[in-house]
């Protein structure tokens, strides 16, 4: 993968393709920058190097053709701050002559999830070459992410290249016991890294409502638990592996709610009209310690409902025993960091992955296109 290394950027129009898809709060301010700061590395650097100017492409939420609601002006103030230097918002057939510009949300534009071969071509018209830092788009061939990088001289960005080395590094020459905690709610999602560290992994810790397929599986009773369907089936084909670690207590609700009526389990069975929330405290320290106890720990989705107090213990004794160790320590997944970030502890792993879906392709072995294209 070529990177900001092999590529002449002085005084050069760079087009860079950045992954500022942030939360928004009603009033439409951002509650969670961590994407905007991760790419102040790369841009800070083309400036350095002197770029001539820095135009920014970037996706926002899921809009259906252009819709205000989706702008990214707030993306484009933060960034102001951040840099310290005037960001102006433009638009495609409209460039401001400000030294760094961010073009509305590439999503406005028809053509952008469909690789439209004439967008790209507009996309690359802007600039002399294309930098791509934005890993939590590099799963999707699209125009901005796939179809430009082979219009002009490209190259990943430092957070893409941080994001690619960290997670091969993981896959391909851990440091041992390599440790992979899985957990969340999107169990099918999972599945496939689930696979992937059973086949790398000495051990594979299973949390959130990632457990109930495979109680289900066992014979157990779930109750009212999230329990996917189509989960149960590929539970069974894996559960007797020898690596997998399954919780085994609990802690229920009646409800998803943080006011509800809660119970400790002390074993894997869930009464009819209970919930499995969180795993319980049993489970919580066999999987703290064989934390403390590897070389490398990868963790995907939390241990169970953190947003609600009641069923937050499991996920916190889980971010605790990943700040608290000296092993390698990587976060995938959006939520996880959410939770890191609620303990106070999102500075204290190694590396926190900004793109969830990327880094799931990514470790089930998929090539991503976005960096492919730059290979
Ligand atoms: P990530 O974003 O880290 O990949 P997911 O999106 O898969 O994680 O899952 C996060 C969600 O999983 C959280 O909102 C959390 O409330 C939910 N969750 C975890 N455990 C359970 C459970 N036992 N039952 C219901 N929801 C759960
Ligand atoms: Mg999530």
């Amino acid at each position: 993968m070529r990177t900001l290394d092999d590529l002449d950027v002085e005084s050069k129009r760079v087009l860079v393709r950045v992954d500022f898809n942030v939360p928004l709060d009603e009033e439409r301010n951002i509650t969670d920058d961590a994407r905007i700061q991760a790419a102040l590395p790369t841009l800070r650097e083309l400036r350095e190097k002197g770029a001539a100017k820095l135009i920014l492409l970037a996706h926002l939420g899921r809009p259906k053709g252009r819709d205000e609601k989706f702008s990214l002006r707030p993306a484009a103030e933060r960034l102001s701050e951040l840099l310290d230097v005037e960001v102006a918002l433009g638009e495609l057939d409209d460039v401001p002559g400000a030294d760094v510009v961010m073009i509305e949300n590439v999503r406005f534009f028809e053509g952008e999830t469909k690789n439209s071969s004439e967008l790209a071509e507009r996309y690359a018209a802007l600039a002399d070459v294309y930098v791509n830092d934005a890993f939590g788009a590099a799963h999707r061939a699209h125009a901005s992410t796939e179809g430009v990088a082979h219009l002009l001289p490209s190259a990943a960005g430092r957070l893409l290249e941080r994001e690619i080395t960290t997670l091969n590094g993981i896959l391909e020459d851990p440091k041992r016991p390599l440790v992979a905690v899985v957990g969340g709610a999107k169990v099918t999602d999972k599945i496939g890294v689930l696979e992937a560290f059973l086949e790398r992994a000495d051990t594979v810790l299973i949390g959130g409502a990632m457990c109930f397929p495979f109680f289900k599986a066992q014979g157990h009773d779930v109750g009212s638990s999230l329990c996917e369907e189509e989960g149960i089936e590929p539970a069974r084909q894996v559960m007797d592996d020898a690596k997998l670690e399954l919780p085994t207590d609990l802690v229920a609700g009646r409800e998803f709610k943080a006011d509800t009526e809660v119970r400790d389990l002390d074993e894997v069975d869930v009464p009819d009209g209970w919930m499995g929330l969180d795993v319980g405290p049993g489970t919580a320290e066999r999987y703290t310690a064989t934390i403390a106890a590897a070389g490398t720990v990868f963790w995907n989705g939390p241990m169970g409902a953190f947003e609600l107090e009641p069923f937050a213990a499991g996920t916190k004794a889980v971010a605790e025993a990943m700040a608290a160790t000296d092993a390698t320590t990587v976060v995938g997944g959006g939520d996880s960091a959410a939770a890191l970030a609620q303990f106070g502890l999102a500075d204290r792993v190694d590396h926190l992955s900004t793109g969830g879906g990327a880094s799931l392709e990514l470790i089930e072995g998929k090539e991503l296109p976005g960096v492919k294209a730059l290979t």
